[in-house]
């Protein structure tokens, strides 16, 4: 079991909260909403003034994701947050805030598909450009930043190879350079690493996997300063409409209730998954960065609190037959793309791919990565087990 942060609970549990003003309702209430009245001008006129300051039409605040922010930021040790319809609104408002016509981004190799998908069609069509450098190595990485770089993008670790940067020594080298930091830290959740503390400005994550918890909603959120926070929301939040509607807020508040749990119990089961992929010929290596033979073991323990979830592995194979034979034989095991859920997951590399393209001396074709939920690990194991036992043996 990971340690936790002793605030961990009370966030949960209790802040942001006020039960009297909601007939002592344990669960909060879904204000569904659209916009607010007042009594006097006086008080309109003021509402109008900042829509930061509170509530006037639901495109901005509104009470019951207020609650969510609030534990949000907290969680993250952040000053504030915001609360998206998704993750990639999420990223697309937190880069937009900070670039404009002429400037440069840095950003790690493979970062989110979206993501790259904004880097590369969007804002190249207004003038900004990005270097996609490997994040691994961080004074090369380092040495890719220009005069016009204004926003370094990070994904540790990132989704399929899991690659980390160091957070610490990057956040450093940007902050007396005047570059902002984002990270998209989807993998860790608050629970396991606090960007801010390493110095980094935004920390962005897909509420949609780990904070929902049960495959029911979107969310993504942005935490970091007041100022930057107030920034995005005056601007590209309420201009984009892309916050987070009140009943999806309200899931996931319900979700944050048992997120300890349930990465605790996700954090065990991918332990003994890991143990038991260990000892199947067919696994030529696996990724994951709490293995100790993971590269980046020494990093991942200096800055995350746990890992958990996400392995991804190696099929030794020639043949594209046989990894498709071995994902469509899963039952435990869903095809399917996303994480973060009560269901276990798997999805190949290959699918991304015509099948006929396959070749076997590129190991990203053989690359095949699991979802770890909170069914039990033997559960798990016998179905892996079955579907190994079903390709033919090496
Ligand atoms: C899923 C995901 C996103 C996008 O989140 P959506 O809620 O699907 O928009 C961004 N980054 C990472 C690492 C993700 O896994």
């Amino acid at each position: 079991m990971q340690e936790q942060h002793p605030d961990v609970s009370y966030i949960i549990n209790h802040l942001g909260e006020d039960h009297a003003a909601y007939f002592n309702a344990i669960a909060p209430p879904i204000i569904q909403t659209s916009n607010f009245n007042f009594d006097t001008v006086a008080e309109m006129r003021k509402a109008l003034e900042d829509e930061m300051g509170g509530y006037l039409y639901s495109r901005g605040l509104n009470p019951t994701v207020d609650i969510l922010r609030k534990k949000l930021a907290a969680l993250d040790g952040a000053e504030d947050a915001l609360v998206f319809n998704n993750g990639a609104a999420a990223v697309f408002s937190g880069v937009m805030a900070n670039v404009q016509s002429g400037d440069h981004i840095l950003s790690v190799h493979h970062p989110y598909t979206w993501t790259a998908h904004l880097f590369d069609k969007i804002l190249s069509r207004f003038g900004i450009s990005v270097t996609y450098a490997n994040g691994a190595d961080t004074a090369g990485f380092l040495s890719h930043i220009k005069l016009n770089t204004r926003l370094i993008y990070l994904e540790s670790p990132n989704s399929w190879w899991l690659d980390l940067q160091d957070l610490e020594a990057i956040a450093k080298v940007a902050r007396e350079k005047g570059i902002v930091t984002m990270i998209d830290n989807t993998f860790c959740t608050p629970l396991y690493q606090r960007p801010g503390d390493f110095g980094i400005d935004i920390a962005m994550q897909t509420a949609t996997k780990y904070i929902s918890g049960h495959s029911d909603t979107l969310g993504g959120v942005l935490t970091g300063s007041h100022a930057m926070m107030r920034k995005i929301f005056l601007s590209e939040y309420l201009c984009a409409g892309n916050g987070i509607q009140p009943f999806n807020a309200w899931l996931l508040l319900r979700g944050l209730r048992t997120l300890p749990s349930r990465l605790d119990r996700i954090t065990s089961t991918t332990q003994s998954v890991l143990n038991y992929l260990k000892t199947v010929d067919r696994v030529e290596s696996l990724i994951f960065p709490f293995d100790p033979d993971f590269p980046q073991y020494a990093l991942a323990k200096k800055q995350m609190k746990g890992a958990c979830g996400l392995i991804s592995f190696y099929m030794r194979t020639d043949n594209v037959a046989t990894i498709e034979q071995f994902c469509n034989s899963l039952k435990a095991f869903r095809m399917a793309v996303s994480w973060g859920g009560h269901e276990s997951l798997v999805i190949p590399k290959c699918v991304g791919m015509p099948a006929g393209d396959f070749q076997p001396d590129e190991p990203n074709h053989r690359l095949i990565r699991l979802y770890i939920g909170l069914e039990d690990a033997e559960f798990l194991i016998s179905d892996l087990a079955n579907a190994f036992k079903g390709i033919s043996p090496l």
